[in-house]
Formats: C-alpha cells, structure tokens, sequence
C-alpha cells in the first residue's frame, strides 16, 4: 500500500528494530516507547481498521495473537503485558495500518485500564 509506513518497514524500505518476523506478521519496536517494553505487531496484511478486515485477514490476525505470548515470553514479559489495537482517530490511531500494541516491562496499573 503506497504511503503507508508500516507497509515500508515490512517491505523493508525503513528500517525497524525487528523482534519477530514470520510470513504472517512483524513485530518491531516502538520509535516512541511508552513502556519499558513496547512493541508493534503489524499483520503483513494492509488494512486500517477492524471494520475494514475481511476474513482472511481475520485469519492473520488470529494467528498474530496466537503467537504473541511467545513472543511477550521472549520479550521477558512474563510478570504481564497489555495489549492495545487503537481504531481511528479518537482512539489516538495514527498509523493507519493495523496493529497491535505490546506493553510491558514494568508496573502500569495507574495508567489507562
Ligand atoms: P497508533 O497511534 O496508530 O496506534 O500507533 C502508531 C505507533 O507507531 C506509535 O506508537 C508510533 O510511535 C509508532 N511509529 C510511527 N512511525 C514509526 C516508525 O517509523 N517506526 C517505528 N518503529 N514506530 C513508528
Ligand atoms: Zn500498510
């Protein structure tokens, strides 16, 4: 998907610090950490939002979820993590290319949720 950043990173065009990569998924680290850990799970599949999803890649995503606590375990998040999937601007979506928040690495009981 042209202009799409997300679409670059997995293309490869820019550059990310990669976690995880498979032929479903990349996960990388947030440019912009809002924990201690906190990384993206991007489907390889370009769509904004759940509305948007059909079901293949509905099929992805499950199978991104089905891998993240391997990869949370990997990330040393044992103690827990959050995930977050932000949809559309109120919700503070600005990427539009969808994907799914990891959190971790410390204590965030007193922030959102
Ligand atoms: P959203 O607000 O759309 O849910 O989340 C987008 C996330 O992508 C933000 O947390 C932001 O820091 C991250 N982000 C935006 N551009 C880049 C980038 O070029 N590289 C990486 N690693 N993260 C990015
Ligand atoms: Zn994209």
């Amino acid at each position: 998907m042209e202009n799409c950043i997300f679409c670059k990173i997995i293309a490869g065009e820019i550059p990310s610090n990669k976690v995880y990569e498979d032929d479903d998924m990349l996960v990388f680290r947030d440019i912009n950490p809002q924990a201690k850990v906190h990384c993206l799970c991007v489907p390889k599949s370009h769509f904004a939002t759940l509305a948007e999803m059909d079901e293949k890649q509905a099929e992805q995503v499950k199978r991104c979820l089905v891998k993240i606590p391997g990869i949370a375990k990997a990330l040393g998040l044992e103690n827990g993590y959050r995930l977050i999937v932000n949809q559309g601007r109120d919700a503070g979506q600005t990427v539009f290319h969808l994907h799914i928040h990891i959190l971790g690495g410390e204590n965030m009981g007193e922030k959102l949720l």
